[in-house]
Parts: structure tokens; C-alpha cells; sequence
């Protein structure tokens, strides 16, 4: 049974105070808030067996070895991974992104196209942005409508022989749109294009299974999924990782160094230069045991209950209009409220102790098609409560009857 006011408990933060109010976290697409299951971990690697990881022929190093390999057989097994060499530790998703991309750089040619979509996060929008500055490439822009969904028909016309690689979200982070990456990704491969998903908005509400999805290369961060910030994967099917060149260079990614030449570690610590994020590394698995013990399907019907009762309660805020009302949705309203600008909607709520996000979200292409500055935008977790909805619905009419 899910019982939200005990798992809350979970979750000490929940319980403090904001401004003399207590806290109603609704910024959980910018982060998650960590269960002491996930903090517990971190203490506990260093206050017992805090030591450098495949190095040590000593007992902490080792323990510490063999935390961080049950983490990412974790990951591994959680999205379903042929290979645990496949699950790339990483610093987040924005670096996973920047390790494919930067690797492309000898891979692609001028004349190349790379298709985005509109919906992205500026972390999957520059580092392309980069690549096609060093090689030429192309970059061409799959439209979204004003529902906040892809345009699918545009997409059929942009992609062609010379497309080489596609990355979309699975769901936008501006607006919860669930794109529909499945045919995209067998739409692609058809054409001989290569797919990045960016799972980042997607990981805490939608279990992603990479084999089903066929799915070349998949990242997220384990922040937005009650995990550790600074830490997160990157999914690549072996053989293309293989091709792919290392990213950093330094210790840990190399077999052997020397000043004429130095060759390269096989997967995964090719891509994992230096001493990484040991404690996060472990939290993340243990993070992803904590939310597949309350499972994925129940927080999924949870969540979309939250999403139906709060856009129920904000609509019928008069001058309300919701951005983003694909029929596939995560649990994310973004909105404004006449022409009162989202800043000052957020910070008075603030006041009441209630934390949204304000602005663009990392994602201006979206609000420069809205042609709005941005938006106020309210990301449910399955920790939150009807109750906190009603106080977010209250807040936002007494801000309404402040600002108007
Ligand atoms: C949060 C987020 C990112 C960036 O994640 P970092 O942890 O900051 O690297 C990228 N894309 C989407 C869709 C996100 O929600």
C-alpha cells in the first residue's frame, strides 16, 4: 500500500520550515529531495570504508571498489543495460551530453545533420551547438506545437540519409511532455541515424528500459531521482561506445602510459578519467533502490493523480493558462497568470513557504515560442500531498490579489 504521509518520513527536510511556514517542495524537476536511506549511504562510505577505487590492494579500497561496481550493476540492471561496461559513471546528465558530443567531433563531416528537438534543455542544446561549430555539421530543429507536443510530421521531413544523430528528451522539464521517443527511435534507425535520449525529466517517474527502446545512447542524473547531486549515467551500446574517442584524459581511463604512446582502458574507464564521485556513484544505486522498493507503476499512478487534481484546482484560477497540455504528461505545471510576471508569482509564494520554479527553465527556445519570459512552474514528486496542491492553489490567488 502506498501510504505517502510514511514515506514522507523519509524524507526529514519535508518537515522544516520556510519563512515561518511549513515547506511545500514543488521544485522537484530542478532537484529531488534525498530519502535518509540515500544520505545514510553517503555517511556511511566515509565515515567506514572511505578509500580510491580500483587501485587499492587494501581492504577499504577494495570494499569501496566493490560498492561503486554493485552501484552501477544497479543502473545497469535498473534500465536494463546489456552490460554493466555500458553504464558510464558520469558528473550528470549535462557531461554525459558533452562526452558524446565532443567524441563526435572526429566522427562527423560538413555536409552532416544533426536533428534536435524544440523541446530541449540547453544541456542538450549547446554542446551540439559546439560540435557543429568544429565540424561543419548542420543543425536542424524538429518543431513543437502550441500544445507543447513534437511535430511529428515535420520531424518525417527533416530526417533524411545525411541525419547522423537525433537527441531528444523523453520528457521536457519546461513542460512534462512524454515525447514519443519510441518512433523516433525506430523512425531514425530506419533512415541510419544514431539517438540520444536525454532522460534526465524522465528517470523519476518513467522506468526506461534501453533494449526495448533500442536506444543508442541514454542519460539522466541522479539528482532528479532522490539521489546525490554531481552524479550521473551515460547508457551507450557497447559497440558504439567502443568507436566513440575517450573523452578527458588522466588516470583510471588509460592500460598503459608512456611519452611515446599511451593506449586506452576498455569500457566503462575509458570514459571515467580520474577519481570520481565514489560516495554519489553508491547513493545513486542506492537511490535507485529506494524508488524501485516503492515502484515505478505506483509512483507513476500516484503521480498522475496529483497532476490531474492540481491542473483541476489551477484552472479555475481565473486568468490562469497552463503551457504544455500534451496528453502524455509527467506531473509538471507550467503556467502564468495574465500578464503578471512569473518572478513575482514564485517569490510570494516563497513567502508562504511554498519553493517553484520561476523563469526559463533551461529551455528559452521553448518560452521564445510562446513568446513569454517565462513561466511559474509547480513539478510534483510522490512525496507531495493533495493538501500541499490546495495550498499551492490558495497561494497563487492571494499572489493574484496582491499583483493585480
Ligand atoms: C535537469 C535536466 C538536465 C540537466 O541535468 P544536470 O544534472 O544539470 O546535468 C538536462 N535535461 C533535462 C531534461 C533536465 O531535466
Amino acid at each position: 500500500m502506498f501510504d505517502v504521509n510514511l514515506l514522507r518520513k523519509d524524507f526529514p527536510i519535508l518537515s522544516r520550515e520556510v519563512n515561518g511556514q511549513p515547506l511545500v517542495y514543488l521544485d522537484n524537476a530542478a532537484t529531488s529531495q534525498t530519502p535518509k536511506q540515500v544520505v545514510e549511504v553517503i555517511s556511511d562510505y566515509y565515515y567506514r570504508y572511505n578509500a580510491n577505487i580500483h587501485r587499492g590492494v587494501h581492504k577499504l579500497s577494495q570494499e569501496a571498489t566493490d560498492a561503486y561496481e554493485k552501484a552501477r550493476a544497479t543502473i545497469q540492471k535498473h534500465f536494463n543495460a546489456e552490460h554493466p561496461y555500458e553504464i558510464i559513471l558520469t558528473a550528470g546528465t549535462t557531461e554525459s551530453i558533452n562526452c558524446v558530443a565532443s567524441g563526435y567531433a572526429s566522427l562527423l563531416k560538413k555536409g552532416d545533420e544533426l536533428l534536435i528537438s524544440a523541446l530541449e534543455h540547453h544541456s542538450n542544446i549547446v554542446p551540439w551547438q559546439m560540435l557543429c561549430e568544429k565540424t561543419g555539421a548542420q543543425l536542424k530543429v524538429i518543431p513543437m506545437t502550441l500544445q507543447g507536443t513534437l511535430d511529428m510530421e515535420a520531424f518525417d521531413t527533416l530526417l533524411n540519409y545525411k541525419t547522423q544523430l537525433v537527441f531528444v528528451n523523453h520528457v521536457s522539464n519546461a513542460l512534462g511532455t512524454i515525447n514519443h521517443i519510441q518512433e523516433i527511435i525506430e523512425k531514425s534507425h530506419a533512415k541510419g541515424a544514431k539517438v540520444l535520449i536525454d532522460g534526465a525529466q524522465a528517470s523519476p517517474h518513467i522506468k526506461a528500459d534501453v533494449q526495448a527502446l533500442d536506444v543508442d545512447y541514454y542519460v539522466t542524473s541522479a539528482h532528479k531521482l532522490c539521489g546525490p547531486t554531481g552524479v550521473g549515467m551515460l547508457y551507450g551500446k557497447s559497440e558504439l561506445l567502443n568507436l566513440l574517442p575517450a573523452y578527458q584524459g588522466g588516470g583510471e581511463m588509460i592500460a598503459t602510459v608512456s611519452f611515446e604512446k599511451t593506449t586506452y582502458a576498455g569500457l566503462p574507464h575509458k570514459f571515467e578519467a580520474g577519481t570520481p564521485n565514489i560516495a554519489g556513484g553508491i547513493a545513486f544505486g542506492a537511490a535507485l533502490d529506494y524508488m524501485n522498493e516503492i515502484g515505478f507503476e505506483v509512483i507513476a499512478k500516484y503521480e498522475a493523480e496529483l497532476l490531474a487534481y492540481a491542473t483541476t484546482a489551477l484552472e479555475k484560477i481565473e486568468g490562469l493558462k497552463i503551457y504544455g497540455e500534451a496528453l502524455e504528461k509527467t506531473a509538471v505545471i507550467s503556467f502564468n497568470v495574465g500578464s503578471i510576471h512569473p518572478y513575482d508569482i514564485g517569490s510570494i509564494l516563497d513567502q508562504m513557504g511554498i519553493a517553484v520554479r520561476t523563469g526559463h527553465h533551461c529551455a528559452q527556445p521553448i518560452m521564445d515560442f510562446y513568446k513569454i519570459p517565462g513561466t511559474v512552474r509547480a513539478s510534483f514528486s510522490f512525496y507531495n500531498t493533495f493538501e500541499e496542491i490546495d495550498l499551492l492553489e490558495k497561494g497563487i490567488r492571494r499572489a493574484v490579489a496582491m499583483l493585480q
